[in-house]
């Protein structure tokens, strides 16, 4: 397989860049420095963004702690207009949100408008809660008092997102805040902070108050983090990303007791059983594999197939993994490149440690020659369970095949892992569904569909994957704090 596609029309390129200046109590601002942002199909830079410091952090904290008591006055339904104001000016800049994310990430241009609409329907439904937040009134269990509980913003958050989802994981995370009252800091990552930046752009166009979102970039996180973290004044820190960086960031948090939402990595389980639609188990695996080339937290990292189904299985998942185009996102493509020259260059190694488990490599393998970092869709097929890949994340287009003797042992093999995010299973039984369902130790269980993220639906892990659900009904309330009033209550009331 070859970067057979063809050269990206040049005239799709050409668009007005997003601001990559650093965005601080409504105002756009040059850091001390400035890096490059670069294309990984190519390598080549396209722009330089503004660096911040350990100042520029403090300063967008001083912006969102000023910000806080009014954002939190401003009416739920107010709060609910502004958020849809700017869903409504995302809705009009489609085409460059899908340009940048693909320039910056590499993923293909139909899966950068699918992230899009994603992030728009998450917005909305943000907006939508802002307005519908329950509190509760009761009796104390002794009378004589009455307890309330309201819910009330944390206060200013620290985001810290990743570059492989970069809209939907701002949207995931600061339209739940923004719309439970809490001001933000947002640190975008650094591979792509241009979407951050068009979005902030947005933000301010719909009119949030100055302060009330504030943007950062840096090539040194620890720099940002460490003071920030310090710092008694920001109330929660909700990131998504690797599992050694969450783990890093729970021990700051430890220091001041900070509230954490943690969305880490995955070792997804893709289990097809012997009663599998083996047709639409294929089409699935394909998507859940190699969508983003890989890098998706939810991502099949281990498909796990009935020895009665696994040869019609994998003859059909070869088939349809030959047909992938790889190339420039910006043509008509499948799959892109890894993010950048290191991630593509480790996954030499991720084959090597796959084959000397006893893996064998039946297409792809290598990297593709010529610019950019891509790597050939790849399959690699073992004899049987092996526990190479457990707790391992691939997060590159490789994919991994083991056959299973029957479902007690997919089921032992699927939780053999410290990770516990998303997990898959086809089935055409209901009962088997349930069960699965039920008892795999995974926060997310797709059954017969290898997608599941909306904003209807709680998304997070177990165990090493993480802590907190973003989005769902309750997903507004990891940006909120309980506060019970006691009030004593004289039974008498004059109207006994
Ligand atoms: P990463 O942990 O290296 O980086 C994530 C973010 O953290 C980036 O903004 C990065 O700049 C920042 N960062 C790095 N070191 C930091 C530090 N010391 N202090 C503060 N911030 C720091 O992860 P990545 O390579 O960007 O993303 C891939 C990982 O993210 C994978 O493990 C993937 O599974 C996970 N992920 C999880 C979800 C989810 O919802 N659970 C979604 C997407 C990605």
């Amino acid at each position: 397989m070859t970067n057979n596609s063809p050269q990206p029309d040049q005239t799709a390129l050409n668009f007005k860049q997003p601001e990559g200046r650093l965005f601080i109590a409504g105002q756009w601002r040059d850091g001390p420095s400035s890096f490059g942002v670069s294309n990984p199909a190519n390598g080549a830079e396209f722009a330089r963004v503004s660096n911040s410091g350990e100042n520029e952090a403090l300063e967008a904290l001083g912006a969102a702690v000023a910000a806080q008591d009014g954002w939190r006055s401003v009416s739920p339904r107010k709060r609910a207009e502004l958020m849809h104001r700017l869903h409504d000016l995302m809705l009009e800049r489609e085409d460059d949100f899908a340009r940048i994310m693909t320039m910056e990430s590499g993923k293909p241009l139909t899966e950068s408008r699918a992230e899009f609409k994603l992030s728009c329907d998450f917005l909305r439904w943000f907006a939508e809660q802002s307005a519908h937040v329950h509190g509760s009134y009761s009796a104390a269990s002794n009378g004589g008092f009455r307890i309330m509980v309201a819910k009330q913003p944390i206060g200013p958050c620290l985001l810290i997102t990743p570059w492989n989802f970069p809209l939907l994981m701002i949207v995931r995370k600061g339209g739940a805040a923004l719309a439970a009252g809490c001001t933000l800091v947002v640190k975008s990552a650094q591979e792509t902070p241009l979407t951050c930046g068009l979005f902030a752009e947005l933000v301010q166009q719909a009119g949030f108050p100055d302060g009330v979102m504030n943007l950062l970039h840096t090539t040194d996180s620890s720099s940002i983090s460490g003071p920030l973290m310090a710092d008694k004044r920001i109330k929660k820190v909700s990131f998504t990303g690797s599992t050694r960086v969450g783990s890093i960031l729970m021990e700051l948090a430890a220091k001041n007791i900070t509230d954490c939402s943690m969305e880490l990595g995955g070792d997804g389980p893709f289990i097809v059983l012997d009663d599998a639609d083996v047709d639409l188990a294929v089409e699935q695996a394909v998507i859940c594999k190699f969508r983003n080339a890989g890098q998706a937290c939810v991502a099949a990292n281990r498909i796990i197939v009935d020895k009665k189904v696994e040869g019609e299985f994998t003859e059909k998942f070869l088939a349809a993994v030959r047909e992938l185009k790889v190339g420039d996102g910006m043509t008509n493509v499948d799959v892109g490149p890894m993010i950048s020259a290191r991630q593509r260059d480790r996954l030499g190694d991720t084959i090597a440690s796959l084959t000397s488990a006893g893996g064998e490599v039946m297409i792809g393998g290598t990297p593709v020659d010529g610019a950019g970092y891509f790597f050939n869709p790849t399959v690699v097929r073992f004899e049987g369970p092996n526990d190479v890949m457990c707790s391992n994340e691939l997060f590159a287009p490789i994919a991994t095949i083991f056959p299973v003797k029957d479902t007690l042992e997919a089921l032992t093999f699927a939780n053999t892992s410290d990770f516990g995010l998303a997990s898959y299973v086809f089935t055409q039984n209901v009962s088997r569904a349930i069960t699965f369902g039920e008892r795999l130790e995974f926060g997310m269980v797709g059954v017969n569909r290898g997608i599941m993220a909306d904003p209807a639906a709680p998304f997070g892990g177990t165990k090493a994957s993480g802590i907190g659900r973003e989005a769902g009904h309750d997903g507004i309330y990891e940006f909120m704090e309980d506060k019970y009033i006691a009030l004593t209550v004289d039974e008498d009331a004059g109207v006994a």
